[in-house]
């Protein structure tokens, strides 16, 4: 075993760091304040795609992050992703057409269709666009049962999960990493990772990294179980909305919820949830009279919105934080794991690292 390391976060991208590294013989331990898939990863969209995308090398990265999906989708079977595509009107006629030129520009999977195909593909919707992207390679995940069968693999790996444990503090001792001090004292470990969310900004402040995080709350609704099927996720211009095996429809409160900006909630939960769901039932009269759960989560957004991802300034410290966690959590499970164990910098993580914000 080599020198044991510490992961703040048992949510998707903890989980996915600690899967890869307790099955690389790494001696691991997560520890997690909460419970794990508490936070961010238990109410979450769970959209995987690259469609969204802050510049080009951002879009590489999305792209990458689901072919790591499916390459982790081997070990996870269907507590991994499903893959049903995803169509999307959020924009109108010309630039629905820009997009999936630039879309084609970067070689990523996109159709312009019709009316009547999308009658056929969606035939529970009532209010069908003149046109819409069918964006085929898209997917979605259940982000809490997938962080569960990676804390089980890694379990079966050897690795240990504290949880109901907050960190205080991120020990050191002769300027390099030396452990976490928790209720009751300090676990020793050379190696912390810091993969702790809305959680990280916090812990980083004392040993002087920044990493200074966005405010962005969010609500996500449920219906009740529905008789009519979604066949795709749907990015529409009131709501991004997609079907859980259940049958219940799940949708973000906000229009646009990827790029939403909203730093405090203008209403509160519930009344921003009777509001998503009027839109909803105009496009899905069979989601009944009334929503039946609606989620409060704060999004962990970095200042500049990209991910943060690579070793912090004292040595022995990690740090893997980011929005799009969906989207990157199994590659970002490889490429940690590879350099944690010092097995060589991961090019294509360089515009990401934690150092940009000294
Ligand atoms: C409403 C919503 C919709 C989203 N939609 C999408 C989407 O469609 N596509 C997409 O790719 N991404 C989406 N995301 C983002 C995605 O869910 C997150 O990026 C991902 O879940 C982050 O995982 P994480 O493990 O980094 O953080 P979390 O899941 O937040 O886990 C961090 C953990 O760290 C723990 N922690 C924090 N501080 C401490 C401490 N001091 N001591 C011990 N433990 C600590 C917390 O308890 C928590 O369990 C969405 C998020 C939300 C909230």
């Amino acid at each position: 075993m080599s020198e044991p390391v510490i992961v703040i976060g048992a949510g998707v991208i903890g989980a996915a760091i600690a899967h890869r590294l307790a099955g690389a013989g790494s001696d691991v331990t997560v520890i997690d304040a909460g419970l794990a898939a508490g936070a961010a990863s238990g109410r979450s969209f769970g959209w995987i795609n690259a469609s969204f995308h802050l510049d080009e090398h951002h879009f590489h990265l999305r792209l990458a992050g689901m072919e790591a999906h499916r390459r982790l989708a081997a070990e996870l079977g269907p507590m991994g992703p499903q893959w049903p595509g995803a169509l999307s009107w959020e924009e109108g006629g010309a630039a629905q057409e820009k997009m999936a030129e630039g879309l084609r520009a970067l070689g990523y999977p996109v159709r312009l269709i019709g009316r009547d195909e999308i009658a056929r593909l969606e035939p529970a919707l009532r209010a069908v666009p003149e046109a819409a992207l069918v964006l085929p390679s898209e997917g979605v995940c259940d982000l809490a049962v997938m962080t569960r069968a990676l804390l089980s693999r890694a379990a079966a790996h050897g690795a240990r999960l504290c949880l109901g444990v907050p960190v205080r503090e991120i020990v050191t001792r002769g300027g390099r990493v030396a452990g976490v001090a928790v209720e009751g004292g300090v676990i020793a470990a050379q190696r912390v990772v810091v993969a702790a969310g809305t959680g990280a900004e916090d812990l980083l402040r004392p040993l002087g990294q920044a990493l200074p995080m966005l405010r962005r709350p969010a609500v996500i609704l449920r219906s009740a179980p529905i008789d009519a099927r979604l066949n795709h996720i749907l990015v529409t211009p009131g709501m991004e909305l997609r079907q859980e095996p259940d049958g219940r429809v799940l949708a973000p409160a906000s229009p646009n919820h990827q790029g939403d900006a909203t730093a405090e909630l203008a209403e509160p939960a519930a009344a921003l949830a009777d509001k998503a769901f009027e839109r909803l039932r105009r496009l899905l009269p069979e989601v009944g009279a009334t929503w039946q759960e609606a989620t409060f989560a704060m999004r962990p957004v970095p200042g500049d919105q990209f991910p943060v991802m690579g070793a912090g300034k004292v040595p022995g410290l990690y740090i893997a934080v980011m929005h799009s966690g969906a989207t990157l959590a199994a590659l970002v499970g490889e490429l940690a794991a590879r350099e944690i164990a010092g097995r060589g910098d991961a090019p294509e993580l360089r515009p990401y690292r934690p150092g940009r914000f000294d």
